[in-house]
This record gives structure tokens, C-alpha cells and sequence, in this order.
């Protein structure tokens, strides 16, 4: 499978997918062989592979996998009324909102990532881009209103309480977003379910956000493409890779054109706008989590800011396709180990 494309309307496009594995889905090595399933989660197509000796072994395996990934969707979308993420926006500027330790923890990172961005990455976000409404195709919002979603935005003013375990806002209509976090935490638990159940060799994809363990069965890699962020269906490069996990955050996955300017969903803490140095920013670490809000982080710094920022966080390696199309690395070894 190498992408979808769902014209919305006019100009309008999702694409999913912005990377693509060559699993090995009819064959079997030694005593394992390879199995795929794919669900339409978090607005995405997610695709698990993962080599087993048993077709059971597999399925069940999987469906407590994917169980994971519907759990954080109904956990920590803030669009969906119901989950605790969209209880926090309601509720948060008047009393603190209590949060399990994982998802604490997971807004701890988040917020952890905020601060080394220099705020480029920002988990309080939402009142910007619930403005742009990308869920619903997108719209370009008025100058006032933007400046008022722009102040709104900060955070400093988040209130991690770790000994309650709990969550708040010290400024009215605040709200965090976790867009640019949560597929690839969700990723890494669905992963860990896999793990968990004995399974060593598997792909987890969910539309871009990938974890990766073992390899393919007689082959010693998994082969991942990465999605050309100007050419739809066609790789920019391949790796050939174990063991990891790689990420990559576009500005093709969801925007619409206006007046010939195209306007996407990472955005830039500062103006409110979209970010406009970079097409795409790919990036390999040891959780999807991580790769997620790197990536995210790297795109609004743009490209020298943002290969600086991969470059300071031990374990993390990327490459980012600027405005023109041009390629930066963090490392030759990335760059050698690339197939185009
Ligand atoms: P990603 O595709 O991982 O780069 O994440 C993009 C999503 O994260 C958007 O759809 C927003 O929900 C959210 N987002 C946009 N801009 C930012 C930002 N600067 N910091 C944190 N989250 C953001
Ligand atoms: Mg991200």
C-alpha cells in the first residue's frame, strides 16, 4: 500500500500513509510467516505486520494491539467530546482534571518537548488550531481571531501537578492538543502489546508514524519508503531498517489551497500560521513518540534550526526536505544508508 488520497472537496486532499513498508505478506521463512491487517484509527489508516508461526498467534495478537490504539484515540483526541483530553479543555481553567499515570506521563513528555523546542512544539496549541478546524478540511481563520487563539497559546501556563497527578490551566480558554504526539504514543503501546505477547518481528504504521521491531523473516531489515511530500505515490528514498522508530511529519497530510497558497496543519506557535520552511521532516528514534514531536518541532524551526535541534537530542537522527525540495541530513551515516 503506498498512500490514500480522499479528495474532500475542491483542493482538499488527506493523505495518509507518508510511509510506506514492503511487507512480506505471502511468504514464510523458517517457521514464521508474515500477516497484515489495517483499521481506519485517529483519522488514519493504521497497518500492523508481524511475523508469527501461527495465523491465531497473529490475529489476537493484533487485535489487543489495535484495542491499544482505539484506546488513546478515545482518550486524547480534542475533538471528541468524550474523551479526557476535550474534559481538560472544558474544565481545566476552573478546577484540575486527574489523569492516569500514563497519560500524565505522556503529557509530561509532551510538555517536556514543548520547553526544548523553545516552544516551537507546543501542547497548548488547541486554541489555534481548533481555529483552522483541519478535521473538517480546513478554513482559513480571520486576523482577529487568530491573535486572540494566538494569546491564548503558552505552555508556561500548564500546570503539571505530579504529586496529583493532575492537570490544569492557569489562564481561561487555554486547551492542549496532542495531535503532533499522541499516533506515535500510541504506536509505541500498541507495540509494547505485541511485545508483550511475545512477537519480536513487526511493523506498525500508523499513517506515517512508525515503529519498527525485528526484521522481516529471511531477510534481516524491514524495507520503510518515505513518502515524496510533492508527488503523491511516489518515495522520496528507502531504508532499510530494525529495531527503531521513524517518523515523518508533512505538510501534505492535511491543508487545502487558497489563492494559490497552500495552508497546512503544523503550526507555528508564535504567528498562528502555518510553518513555511520546510515540505517534510523525517525522523528515526528509539520511540515514536519522540520521532512524532521531534518531527513536529523540527518542521516549525525549519530546516537549520530544525536539523540543529534533531542533532541535540542523543539517539535521534533525520533528514528535512526544505521549501525548495532541497534535502538536509543530521549525519552522513542517515544519508549513506538511504536508497533512492
Ligand atoms: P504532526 O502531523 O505529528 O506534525 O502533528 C500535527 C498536528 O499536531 C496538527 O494536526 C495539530 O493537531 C498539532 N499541531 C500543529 N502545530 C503544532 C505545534 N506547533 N506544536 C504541537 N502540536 C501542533
Ligand atoms: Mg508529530
Amino acid at each position: 500500500m503506498a498512500f490514500i488520497a480522499l479528495k474532500m472537496r475542491k483542493n482538499i486532499f488527506v493523505v495518509g500513509l507518508a510511509l510506506t513498508i514492503f511487507p512480506n505478506l505471502c511468504c514464510s521463512s523458517g517457521n514464521k510467516q508474515v500477516f497484515s491487517e489495517s483499521k481506519l484509527i485517529m483519522g488514519t489508516v493504521v497497518q500492523m505486520t508481524v511475523a508469527t508461526r501461527t495465523e491465531q498467534e497473529a490475529r489476537s495478537a493484533m487485535q489487543e494491539a489495535f484495542a491499544e490504539i482505539e484506546r488513546a484515540d478515545g482518550l486524547l483526541s480534542s475533538y471528541r467530546e468524550g474523551s479526557l483530553i476535550a474534559k481538560l479543555n472544558r474544565e481545566g481553567h476552573d478546577h484540575k482534571v486527574p489523569f492516569e499515570k500514563d497519560i500524565f506521563d505522556l503529557m509530561d513528555e509532551a510538555a517536556t518537548m514543548s520547553e526544548a523546542s523553545g516552544g516551537a512544539f507546543d501542547l497548548t496549541i488547541w486554541p489555534v488550531a481548533s481555529l483552522w478546524g483541519f478535521d473538517k478540511g480546513g478554513v482559513l481563520p480571520d486576523k482577529g481571531s487568530l491573535e486572540d487563539a494566538v494569546a491564548k497559546v503558552g505552555y508556561r501556563n500548564l500546570h503539571l501537578d505530579k504529586k496529583n497527578r493532575s492537570v490544569g490551566f492557569h489562564r481561561r480558554g487555554m486547551g492542549v492538543d496532542l495531535g503532533a504526539i499522541a499516533k506515535g504514543w500510541a504506536v509505541d503501546r500498541a507495540m509494547a502489546r505485541l511485545a508483550a505477547r511475545g512477537i519480536d518481528h513487526a511493523i506498525i504504521d500508523a499513517g506515517g508514524d512508525l515503529r519498527i521491531s525485528g526484521s522481516r523473516p529471511g531477510k534481516g531489515f524491514w524495507r520503510i519508503g518515505v513518502q515524496h511530500p510533492r508527488e503523491p505515490g511516489v518515495l522520496l528514498l528507502t531504508f532499510d531498517l530494525t529495531d527503531t522508530a521513524i517518523v515523518t511529519s508533512g505538510d501534505y497530510e492535511r491543508f487545502f489551497i487558497e489563492g494559490g497558497v497552500r495552508y497546512h496543519h503544523i503550526l507555528d506557535p508564535v504567528t498562528g500560521m502555518p510553518a513555511t520552511g520546510c515540505q517534510s521532516v523525517t525522523v528515526l528514534a528509539a520511540t515514536a513518540a519522540e520521532a512524532d514531536a521531534a518531527a513536529t518541532a523540527a518542521f516549525v524551526l525549519g530546516p537549520e534550526r530544525g536539523i540543529s535541534f534533531l542533532r541535540s537530542r542523543p539517539g535521534v537522527r533525520g533528514l528535512i526536505v526544505d521549501a525548495d525540495g532541497a534535502l538536509h541530513w543530521t549525519d552522513g551515516d542517515l544519508e549513506k544508508m538511504a536508497r533512492r
